[in-house]
């Protein structure tokens, strides 16, 4: 059975096929982190949620070319290195390197690219779209030196939101604050230079000033994947006006429909409340880490829920979320003592467990579904080894097909950093079973528990956990 999705453009469950005629490579852009401070754990609930959709993309046999852009040019940027009296691209430096180390905490796999808005290659390329635009007259110039998108030349304008924007359609000149403008609705690609920008500008055909955020995403988006996207994700609050303004600047531009897929995550909420900077109401991913919490534990929290539920965070959802992982790892290890040195068969058929935890992903990423098929795995399992009718070739392909699944939710057991001492011991037994030197073998695995780590053999080779 297909990867079943359901599309903010068509709000309907939609069977998946990439555009590559072969059916295999899939070209997903991802909004990333506007890197003004630490992203908090709302942010990476979408990453967590895009992470999980490409690993289970995976899985499913497609290989995924993925670009998460970085914002390092906007309002929140400028103000941030202002504030602190340093050029915006040291600024901006230590939230890169925060971001990339925090996803690296939570296990997210990397995306193929990670482009910058201020890359120079990428600002010439917005400003090549605005001159598209301006010639094509669905862009214009405004007093001021910035450049307007018209969204009047657009008339699919607001579709994907399911909006009626006849009020924003232009009736002559609109007093707003952007006076400038011909209509409220129309959005900016182009910001003229002002006094609080600074340093901070690009030269362009129309003076000095900066891109929109909108046409950061459509230049890198196309620029890296084409102007064709099988998918395009990001959280609700990006539907309108980012993703709506992203189509209409990038179909404008190439003639091409921009995303057949169009996926959003529900918002991260704290007592009823979207939790966002803005609102004070946050916690960073070392907030937590500093209570004691794990990347892990963390990361089940935000996996958990179907990502167009809201999910509602707590302390004492981390703590469960403890709770649960204890069980799995308590149950792996169970079965790696059963399993001992025995190899599951390669033609082994998958495990009916393993089928309907796969199947829930494949319907929209249901991941709760996916997630009471393993647990009810988990207890049924558990009981026939405490019956006694597991044999080691069952524990083997049980830990095989297990393999599969946390290939998607990457839920393993923090591995301890293993000391030089107990590596080095552990490297003379492996020399000792080459040489087929069991006893030698066996006083070294005595001395390896010594040092407090038991030596699994597996066929991946040794495997060390504390004991
Ligand atoms: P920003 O850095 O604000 O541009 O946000 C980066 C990404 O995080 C976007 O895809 C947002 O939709 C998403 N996001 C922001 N706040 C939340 C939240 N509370 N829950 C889920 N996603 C969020
Ligand atoms: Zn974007």
């Amino acid at each position: 059975m297909s990867v079943r999705l359901l599309n903010t453009a068509s709000r309907s469950l939609e069977n998946f096929t990439p555009l590559d005629p072969a059916g295999r490579v899939v070209k997903m852009y991802t909004c990333g982190p506007t890197v003004y401070n630490y992203a908090h754990i709302g942010n990476f609930r979408a990453y967590i949620f895009e992470d999980l959709l490409q690993r289970h993309l995976e899985v499913r046999g497609y290989a995924v070319e993925r670009v998460m852009n970085l914002t390092d040019v906007d309002d929140k940027t400028i103000a941030g290195c202002k504030r602190c009296g340093v050029p915006l691209a040291d600024f901006t430096q230590t939230f890169k390197d925060a971001f990339f180390e925090d996803i690296k905490t939570l296990r997210i796999r990397p995306a193929t690219h990670y482009p910058a808005a201020t890359a120079p290659e990428y600002i010439e390329r917005m400003i090549d779209m605005i001159k598209t635009l301006q010639a094509k007259e669905i862009a214009y110039l405004a007093e001021d030196g910035s450049v307007y998108f018209r969204i009047a030349k657009f008339p699919r304008y607001g579709e994907l939101a399911h909006l009626n924007l006849e009020e924003l359609r232009p009736s002559g000149r609109i007093q707003s604050d952007e006076y400038e403008k011909e209509a409220v609705g129309d959005f900016a690609l182009w910001k003229a230079w002002n006094p609080n920008d600074g340093d901070v500008w690009w030269e362009s055909p129309w003076g000095r000033g900066r891109p929109g955020w909108h046409i950061e995403c459509s230049a890198m988006a196309t620029a890296l994947l084409g102007p064709e996207l099988d998918i395009h994700c990001g959280g609700v609050d990006n539907i309108f006006p980012h993703h709506e303004a992203e189509i209409a600047q990038s179909e404008c531009v190439t003639g091409r429909h921009f995303a057949r897929t169009w996926l959003h995550c529900a918002h991260l909420m704290v007592d009823g409340q979207k939790m966002s900077k803005s609102l004070g109401n946050f916690y960073t991913l070392r907030d937590l880490l500093a209570k004691g919490y794990s990347g892990r534990e963390i990361r089940y929290v935000l996996l958990s829920v179907h990502y167009r539920l809201p999910l509602n965070f707590t302390l004492s959802g981390l703590d469960a979320a403890r709770a649960a992982l204890e069980r799995l790892d308590a149950w792996v290890e169970r079965l790696q003592t059963l399993a001992g040195e025995t190899l599951a068969s390669k033609e082994h058929p998958p495990t009916p467990a393993c089928t309907r935890f796969l199947e829930a992903l494949d319907d929209d990423l249901n991941i709760s579904g996916a997630l009471g098929h393993l647990f009810d795995w988990i207890r049924e399992s558990n009981r026939a080894m405490d019956a006694g009718s597991v044999t080691a070739l069952l524990a083997a392909q049980t830990l095989a097909d297990f393999a599969r699944i946390q290939s998607v939710l990457e839920l393993g057991a923090e591995t301890a950093a293993v000391p030089a001492q107990v590596l080095a011991l552990v490297e003379q037994r492996q020399a000792a079973r080459a040489a087929r030197d069991w006893a030698g073998s066996d006083v070294l695995r005595d001395a390896i528990a010594a040092a407090g780590w038991q030596v699994k053999d597996t066929k991946q080779g040794p495997q060390l956990t504390r004991v």
